[in-house]
């Protein structure tokens, strides 16, 4: 059948990127974007360079506002989609309207995490502005992030000398405990794990990444906070293991994602921990595309990184057009925290019969960067102010380069070399 009306529902990178492939690759029909945050925008800067004032709205746009006319997309902004009904090929909109569209794509991305210490003593909302009593809106101190108004509430208490208390020391907690002292806040950083993030980075890597907090007066507790209750100053946070509990101004619960599913459930297609896709973006229902941080592939985790959100919108365009779909290629993410920067790509293993840990430089004097091998094949690397070694990483996994850990291992090699077979 040939489509000539696609509906993106959802406007961040993942739905962008799929309007955006469809017109590269061709596409002339009707193609309709439904945003509810209006003109898409980028989301990393909200932890980093926007949170710090350094940036405005308009410098992470993802596309300039003109651009959706030339490429003839009909933005339908600050609106929300509340069904899909896939058999009539509708998306119908919070005001009623009805879009006809032979392919439909969710792009709807995910909500933070609120977990159980969000239901805070006495009433204070997670994130939102409060009444004080006298008819002026407070914004409360506790807060998520995942969007512009979560950035803009959170940033107007990150002032010098604020005390926040952050729970949870993964990727965006730790960009936000870098980003708060950068605006004089002192900061505690609170998580179960020792140390957090060795799943991504690998153990050595994660140790020294989290003992960069102490470096920069974060002070890092490695335990679970059990309970926040509102005080007349501020909140109060029981951690769990000590007696008496901490102030804190201000809170940022930094613990994860869920998908967004609800509209794929209400329309009887297959969720689980994600709207379930199969190789090429398409959920159980044939005209029914998911893409981004709400899809996940079939007995795979998600990715919730933003180049994989990108890859997906092509690859759901490629589908689309029944073209085929960009070449897959190894997950790759990057990070930014006390000014360095950190790449990964692929899986990285803790050193076990089958896999070995190689390092390139020495972990802890940026730049260097750590591999995991299994036999000859690098499955994974990270690297800190080093993305030349990540990237040559990524082909070698992509080509299946076979490589020796002691040519790896010397930071003389040129990488480019040992991806030609020269050693
Ligand atoms: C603070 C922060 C920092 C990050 N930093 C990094 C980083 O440094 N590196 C990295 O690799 N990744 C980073 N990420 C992750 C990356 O940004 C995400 O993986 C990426 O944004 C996912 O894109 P998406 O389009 O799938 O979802 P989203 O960006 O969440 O977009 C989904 C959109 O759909 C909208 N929507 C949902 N439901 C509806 C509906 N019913 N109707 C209309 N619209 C709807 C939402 O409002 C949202 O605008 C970061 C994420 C955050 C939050």
């Amino acid at each position: 059948m040939t489509v000539s009306s696609v509906v993106v529902v959802g406007g961040g990178i993942a739905g962008v990127s799929t309007v955006a492939e469809l017109r590269k690759s061709g596409y002339a029909g009707e193609l309709t974007l439904v945003s509810r945050d209006g003109f898409p925008y980028d989301r990393p800067p909200l932890s980093k360079a926007y949170l710090a004032g350094e940036k405005p709205l308009d410098a992470i746009a993802l596309q300039r506002p003109d651009w959706y006319a030339e490429q003839r997309i009909t933005l339908v902004g600050g609106a929300d989609a509340v069904s899909v009904r896939p058999d009539a090929g509708e998306v119908e909109l919070a005001d009623g309207r009805v879009l006809r569209a032979d392919r439909i794509v969710l792009a709807t991305g995910g909500r933070a995490i609120l977990p159980a210490i969000a239901r805070v003593r006495r009433d204070v909302s997670v994130g939102l502005p409060m009444g004080n009593g006298q008819d002026r809106p407070v914004v409360s101190p506790i807060h998520v992030l995942r969007d512009v108004a979560d950035a803009d509430r959170l940033r107007t208490q990150l002032v010098p000398g604020a005390r926040l208390l952050i729970v949870g020391a993964g990727l965006i907690g730790a960009e936000v405990a870098s980003t708060a002292r950068g605006l004089g806040c002192e900061v505690v950083l609170v998580d179960p794990l020792d140390p957090p993030l060795a799943a991504a980075v690998g153990i050595e890597v994660a140790r020294w990444l989290h003992g960069l907090h102490a470096a920069h007066d974060v002070e890092t507790v490695t335990t679970a906070v059990e309970a926040l209750m509102a005080t007349s100053t501020g909140i109060a946070a029981q951690l769990k293991g000590e007696r008496d509990s901490r102030e804190f101004d201000v809170v940022l619960l930094a613990v994860g994602l869920v998908p967004e599913t609800g509209l794929a459930e209400a329309a009887g297609l297959e969720t689980s921990r994600g709207i379930v896709v199969d190789e090429v973006q398409v959920t159980s229902h044939s005209s029914v595309l998911a893409v981004g941080d709400c899809a996940r592939l079939r007995d795979h985790h998600r990715a919730e990184h933003w180049e994989a959100a990108h890859l997906d919108g092509a690859r759901a365009a490629a589908t689309i057009l029944e073209i085929a779909p960009p070449p897959a290629t190894a997950p790759w993410w990057w990070s930014d925290r006390y000014g360095l920067h950190l790449e990964g790509v692929g899986e990285m293993r803790t050193p076990d019969a089958e896999h070995e840990s190689v390092v390139r430089g020495v972990v802890g004097e940026p730049p260097f960067s750590v591999f995991t091998l299994r036999g000859e094949r690098v499955v994974g690397a990270v690297s800190v102010d080093d993305p030349n070694a990540v990237r040559a990483a990524r082909r070698m996994i992509d080509r299946a380069v076979g490589v020796r850990a002691v040519d790896l291992a010397d930071p003389s090699t040129d990488l480019r070399k040992l991806l030609r077979g020269a050693r």
